[in-house]
């Protein structure tokens, strides 16, 4: 699945390659590297014994022996590092503390007002995160470095979100300048679709599988296309943003300008509306007991509701 090469000064490049080849197995021997990748038994002996002495990767456990001696598993080291995701959504921030193998140590979650200036919030969303380092007791060379996620499309380059869903006082605003300077660490912006589908192929349904797609749907609709082992983006860098494909011409009206799009039709928020206007119209559904409840102060509070009129 992962292809090495034994031409000379590609040191690195193998590295890389050995390195995923035992992040995605669940345990794997130096012989199963060898045959995975093309690279030499000696080239991976000597890549192994450099990722184990930097304390990356760990000898755990034994794989049955099919002659000679046993062959020793190999293993990501979880404690070897650390790393902080911050997920910009349209209405909350998220942000987690984890491990090499992704396991979350510590969460902190915040609704975002409307009205909140952009700048603000990242910098308190960098409070939050240097504060669960703190409490986790986790030094600055033990971090990694941050991933920020946001709803598409985003300029990777550039750091910003183009045309934010929702959020018009996001556009073009530098998140990624602006976390680096109140965090102090280096920070990767990607796509929140395409983060969450490097995080099912690193420790999710997709580890292990070169090839797939992964649908979002949180407040939009997107997606992230892993071919041959990586992320694709495209020519536009955004290839899995298909939420504005119209799919009704006639549809709801959506915040792009258009009629019908995808993400207009079959968004949860979408689909939580359209349930609310089927109900206010007199359908009889079980949901009309949820639909009696109070609403105002939730994320669709504007949609009608019968406790509100
Ligand atoms: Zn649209």
């Amino acid at each position: 699945m992962f292809s090495g090469t034994n031409l000379p000064r590609v040191g690195s490049y193998n590295i890389n390659v050995v390195l995923s080849c035992v992040q995605a197995s669940d345990g794997i021997s130096r012989v199963e590297i060898a045959q995975q990748t093309g690279l030499t038994a000696q080239t991976v002996s000597v890549i192994v014994r450099r990722l184990i002495d930097r304390g990356i990767v760990q000898e755990s456990g034994s794989l049955p022996s099919t002659g000679g001696k046993p062959r020793k598993t190999l293993r990501i080291n979880p404690t070897a590092a650390n790393a902080v995701g911050i997920h910009f959504d349209p209405l909350v921030v998220s942000i987690v503390v984890v491990d090499m193998m992704g396991q979350a140590l510590a969460h902190w979650r915040q609704d975002i007002s409307p009205g909140l200036d952009p700048e603000a919030l990242i910098a308190q969303a960098a409070q939050a995160a240097l504060s669960l380092l703190s409490d986790l007791g986790i030094a600055r060379e033990q971090l990694l470095g941050v991933g920020a996620a946001c709803p598409g499309p985003i300029d990777q380059r550039q750091g910003f979100v183009t045309s934010p869903p929702r959020r018009d006082r996001w556009t073009e605003v530098p998140i990624k300048r602006f976390l680096e300077q109140h965090i102090g660490f280096e920070v990767i912006i990607d796509n929140d679709a395409n983060a969450a589908a490097i995080g099912e192929r690193w420790y999710g349904h997709g580890r292990a599988t070169s090839d797939f797609a992964f649908l979002y749907m949180g407040t939009g609709i997107g997606g992230g296309l892993f071919l041959s082992n990586h992320i694709y983006r495209g020519v536009s860098l955004n290839a899995g943003e298909f939420g504005h494909i119209v799919v009704e011409p006639n549809g709801a009206p959506c915040y792009c300008g258009n009629r019908g799009c995808l993400e207009a039709m079959c968004s949860p928020a979408a689909i939580v509306k359209a349930a609310h206007a089927e109900l206010a119209a007199g359908r009889t559904s079980k949901l009309a007991i949820l639909y009696e409840g109070p609403c105002a102060g939730r994320p669709h509070g504007d949609l009608p509701c019968r406790s509100r009129r």
